[in-house]
Order: C-alpha cells, then sequence, then structure tokens
C-alpha cells in the first residue's frame, strides 16, 4: 500500500488557531508548545537584528558566517543549562547528523531506542558504526546489550520525551547504566527543552540529573522556542570535537544572525514565563482527565504529546477526517513513522489553547471514534 501525503498550505491565526481554505481551525498539530511562534517580543527582535545584520549569514560557521549574535546564544545556552559550552546548528536534524557523526564511526558501537526518531537512525547509519536498537525505554535491554559488548567505544543515544507517544525516558537508570558501562550518553531533548524541568531547562533537569550524568544533550529551536535551529551542549572537549568534526556546520551556510537574536528573546521569555508551562500542564491534566471519562484510547502520557491509538492507517485517517469538518486540525501518524498497525491522532497541546477547545475536541472525538 502506498500512503501518499500532503502538505496542507496554512495560516497561523491567534490562540492555537490556523487559517485553512478560508477557515479557522483550532491546531492540535503544532509542536509551538509554549505560543511563542508569533509572539510579537520574537517578532521585534528579529526585525531589529535584521536592521543590523541583514538577511543572510553568508558563509559556514567556520568560515565568516559566525557573529557575534551567534556568539551571545550559545553563551546564554550554556549558562542556562550548566553545560561548558554549546554549539549552535540549522536545525534538530542537522545537529544529530553532526554529533552522531562526528562522535561514532565503524568502531563505535551505538545504542539507540526502538522508537528513535528519524533524525537519530539516520545519523546512525551515515556514521557507519555498529548499532543495536533496545526494547523502548528498557535499560533492562540495553544494559543486557552493552555488557554483551567488548566494544570500546559505546554510544547510547535516546529522546528525553518521545514524538509520537509522549511518554519520558528513565534518564536516571540510563545514565546510571551508561555510568557503569563506560559508554557516552547523548541526549535528544527536542520535546522537552522549554517544557520540562525548573525554568524550561527540560527532560535532565525535570529528572534531577546533573550534567555528568548526561554528558551531552540537543534540542530544537523549533519546538516550544517557537523559532527555528537547534543546539548541542556539552564539555569543552566534546562540543571542540564536534566543532571540529561535524560536517553538517562545516559545510553548510550559518544560520541567519537575526534568528540567533530571536532565539536569544525566545529563550529569555521561556525562563521567565513560567505561566506558559503551569497553563499547558492543568491542560494536559484537563484533557486527560475528560479524555478519560469518555473512555478515549490514551497512551501513558503526562506530556504535551497525547497520542490516542487508534490501529489500522484508514481509521485513522477518517477519524482526522471527521475533525477537520468540527473546525479541529489533528494530524494522523501512519507507518513508518509509527510501527505498522499502531496509526494514531498526535494530538499536542499547547499553551496558546484554552479549556473549551479541549471541551470541543473531546466531544468530537466522541462523536467520531
Ligand atoms: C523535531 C525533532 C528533531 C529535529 O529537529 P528540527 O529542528 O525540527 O530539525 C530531532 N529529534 C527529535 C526527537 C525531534 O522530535
Amino acid at each position: 500500500m502506498t500512503r501518499r501525503r500532503q502538505r496542507r498550505t496554512l495560516k497561523p491565526l491567534p490562540g492555537g488557531r490556523v487559517e485553512y481554505k478560508g477557515r479557522s481551525f483550532i491546531n492540535f498539530c503544532s509542536n509551538d508548545y509554549l505560543g511563542l511562534a508569533q509572539d510579537e517580543r520574537i517578532v521585534q527582535a528579529l526585525k531589529e537584528a535584521a536592521d543590523e545584520y541583514g538577511v543572510g549569514s553568508g558563509a559556514s560557521q567556520l568560515i565568516t558566517g559566525y557573529s557575534e549574535a551567534h556568539e551571545q546564544l550559545e553563551q546564554q545556552l550554556a549558562d542556562f543549562t550548566g553545560y561548558d559550552r554549546a554549539l549552535f546548528f540549522s536545525n534538530g536534524y542537522m545537529a544529530n547528523l553532526g554529533v552522531i557523526t562526528a562522535l561514532a564511526d565503524r568502531h563505535t558501537s551505538l545504542y539507540l531506542d526502538r522508537l528513535a526518531h528519524a533524525s537519530l537512525i539516520d545519523a546512525t547509519r551515515l556514521s557507519r558504526a555498529r548499532y543495536q536498537r533496545y526494547a523502548h525505554n528498557s535499560v533492562a535491554d540495553l544494559m543486557a546489550r552493552l555488557a554483551d559488548d567488548q566494544q570500546q567505544r559505546r554510544l547510547v543515544v535516546s529522546e528525553g520525551v518521545f514524538s509520537m507517544e509522549g511518554d519520558r525516558a528513565p534518564l536516571i537508570d540510563i545514565a546510571q547504566c551508561c555510568q557503569q558501562q563506560k559508554a557516552l550518553f547523548y541526549l535528544d531533548d527536542a520535546h522537552g527543552f522549554g517544557v520540562l524541568g525548573e525554568q524550561g531547562r527540560g527532560s535532565r533537569s525535570a529528572q534531577g540529573l546533573d550534567t555528568d550524568a548526561v554528558p551531552l544533550q540537543m534540542a530544537t529551536f523549533g519546538k516550544a522556542l517557537g523559532v527555528s535551529g537547534a543546539f548541542v551542549a556539552g564539555s569543552h572537549e566534546l562540543i571542540e570535537t564536534i566543532l571540529q568534526r561535524s560536517r553538517t556546520l562545516t559545510y553548510s551556510t550559518a544560520p541567519p544572525p537575526a534568528l540567533a537574536r530571536a532565539t536569544a528573546t525566545a529563550l529569555t521569555i521561556v525562563i521567565a514565563e513560567q505561566w506558559r508551562r503551569d497553563k499547558l500542564e492543568a491542560l494536559v491534566q484537563y484533557w486527560r482527565r475528560v479524555a478519560h471519562e469518555q473512555e478515549l484510547p490514551l497512551l501513558e502520557s503526562d506530556t504535551a504529546i497525547q497520542p490516542l491509538l487508534i490501529g489500522a492507517d484508514a481509521d485513522a485517517l477518517a477519524v482526522s477526517e471527521s475533525l477537520m469538518e468540527h473546525g479541529l486540525l489533528v494530524s494522523a501518524i501512519r507507518p513508518p513513522t509509527v510501527p505498522e498497525g499502531e496509526a494514531r491522532l498526535r494530538i499536542t497541546l499547547t499553551s496558546a489553547h484554552e479549556q473549551a477547545d479541549i471541551d470541543r475536541l473531546v466531544q468530537a472525538l466522541a462523536a467520531s471514534l
């Protein structure tokens, strides 16, 4: 069976809504978890920095594309996350490609969670490392595989919050396992950064781990920060290695300096405005309560990602289409993004939503399922 995917041409509207074909829809597909993608202050920062720097950076970071705006953002990220140093990448996909190919080669054993994001899988393949995929969130399986492997250089990769499940990785146990087995732990916190932990420091902070326990982590700016780009943070030594070896950094034009400025403003807002995280958390709890009352097929998740497991592709598509008739945008996620027979509706909540939006969603789902 072929699974044709289509793009929709949308325009953002306030209040977690989008315009599509002249109609307004509540958007339950966005990763703009804190409702910042249209924030006036970030827009203003982008405009002012564009007046100062222009648009393009003109070259790779290692040639002449690196500016004070990039440098300041990296410093701000290092201070905020508590690592020695941070590196700015064009996006999360490029960060994962750059980091993993910099740190792993054919003499490395790499361990990936079975549900790892496509960018991590592609990065792993490109690195030519020998790799294994351990059972989802199973530290016992990871431990057994590591104990069985004599390879000197070992890299373990997990997400903090899984993008299609919404569940969190057991970082305390993974970190302990890696320390015991002398494997390097790389955390992809695309869905935790900005949302979880103290001031939005992410999954590591939320689980009370220090930077030694998670020596290397990345996150994207395209999700909770509402911007675009990504960073990786770690020790001086690790970051220097990545800077020297990462081909996605060396052979690609640096992101616009104005974007770095806008990201710095977004980060300041994320840190300062705790109410956004509090509101999101309250909405998640409210959704789970009312969805449970309606016996909707919830997965185990307490994050902004709240999938409903449907099963067959056609059923997931049919429900998604029926929700559109109710003015609700919810994406149907099908294989190969998720395993066969596990098609789902991937509902994401953001702090731009209100309880009334969730009421509408639950009523429409109860009528469509
Ligand atoms: C979205 C995502 C990425 C890629 O980040 P972009 O900045 O969108 O390229 C990487 N890893 C995970 C887990 C993601 O969800």
